[in-house]
């Protein structure tokens, strides 16, 4: 499993980095889910090792415009090359539907391939007025490729069971909007093949060993008939992903992501804009390795940054850029008078202080994220 982050900026794509996107590598199968497609996204996958055509799921984490503009856009753009299409599943809050829709149909676009849109119904989100929920139900009730889903009474949205080896799952989390976090479980991988105590029962290893490792009980060129049981270690629980949304408090996905293998959350802010982050709906180093810490995670991946957190390739190459650049950009500060340029040690402020803060709140392995950051999840010992 590996996952590819797409664009990793807060707000707006900017020339350092892209809106929230994040592709997620299946094991064992070629297909690939989406997370969120923020503006550019479609640029973003033509400039990785994704490949479009293989993407057969989209998660949408909440609709602010950040995590979906760019939703159309690749859209149309899959329809082009559809022949190798399979149906897209999208999974999303209450209202994707209709912006899917509505953007399709005022811009004269139609797909080639077919699509389902599932909406999860807001639970535990109390901003959401409840005629808007009971007229978009009625209408998905006319639209077959609809459909909604409830909260389950475990406290989650179920969203995928047993299919491309996993499980997905979705849980409220508190943004200003309704907003999700998606996790996702790996089926159980087989035990270790030992083929140490193979060789010590005078067996030479031979292509029936992939067999023995699948389950299979087989009878060698010697009339030996080997067990699994006797060569293969007992099943390892798969591994468990978290991929969260915009929030300020992510603490109900805790119970369902223990020993988490990731979580990716976002860190819009640094821990001296704390109030500011959750009066936003955001996170800081500090909300965010609180969570990972709760969770028992293996390792904690930032993202969704302000674009005043310069990744610092962006302060590098502004040092080696020419004068006359240098110039056109001095003036066209002074002529914004914008507040956001005026600070010269905003400038330099770089996400390496998102880092210093975070790793002064844990020892979990913590990675900022730059687009196009790729991060394999190891398998179990
Ligand atoms: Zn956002
Ligand atoms: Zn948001």
């Amino acid at each position: 499993m590996e996952l590819t982050f797409l664009g990793t900026g807060s707000n707006n794509p900017s020339p350092h980095r892209g809106a929230s996107s994040l592709a997620l590598r299946i094991s064992g199968t070629s297909n690939i889910y989406l997370f969120d497609c923020g503006e550019g996204t479609q640029i973003q996958i033509q400039r990785s090792t994704i490949r479009a055509s293989r993407i057969t799921k989209i998660f949408i984490t909440h609709l602010h415009g950040d995590h979906i503009f760019g939703l159309p856009g690749l859209l149309c753009t899959l329809s082009a090359g559809a022949s190798s299409m399979s149906p897209l599943v999208f999974y999303g809050p209450l209202g994707l539907r209709e912006f899917v829709e509505n953007t399709l149909r005022l811009s004269y676009s139609f797909l080639s391939y077919k699509y389902e849109i599932i909406e999860l119904i807001p639970n535990t989100y109390d901003g959401v007025d409840e005629s808007i929920i009971k007229t978009t139900i009625a209408k998905q009730e006319k639209n077959e490729n609809c459909r909604t889903l409830n909260i389950n009474e475990d406290g989650r949205y179920h969203l995928i069971s047993n299919e491309d080896n996993c499980s997905v799952y979705a849980v409220s989390i508190r943004h200003r909007v309704p907003s999700y976090g998606f996790v996702i479980v790996e089926n159980d991988l087989p035990g270790k093949f030992d083929i140490k105590k193979l060789q010590e029962s005078g067996i030479k290893p031979g292509p029936f060993c992939s067999r023995l490792k699948n389950g299979e009980t087989v009878t060698i060129d010697d009339g030996r008939i080997l067990s699994p049981t006797d060569f293969v270690g007992p099943s390892r629980p798969g591994r468990c992903l978290v991929i969260l949304g915009d929030c300020s408090d992510a603490s109900n996905v805790i119970p369902f992501a223990q020993n988490c293998d990731v979580v990716v959350h976002e860190c819009t802010h640094d821990d001296n804009l704390l109030e500011k982050a959750i009066d936003f709906g955001h996170s800081t180093p500090s909300i965010a390795t609180s969570l990972a810490e709760r969770c028992h995670a293996k390792c904690l991946l930032l993202n969704h940054f302000s674009q005043r957190y310069k990744p610092k390739s962006a302060i590098e190459s502004k040092t080696v850029e020419n004068e006359e650049n240098k110039n056109k950009r001095q003036k066209r500060k002074e002529e914004d008078n914008d507040d956001n340029n005026n600070n010269d040690d905003d400038e330099n402020l770089t996400v390496d202080l998102l880092l210093e803060q975070a790793k002064q709140h844990t020892t979990i392995p913590v990675f900022i994220t730059d687009d196009f950051f790729t991060y394999t999840i190891p398998l179990p010992k």
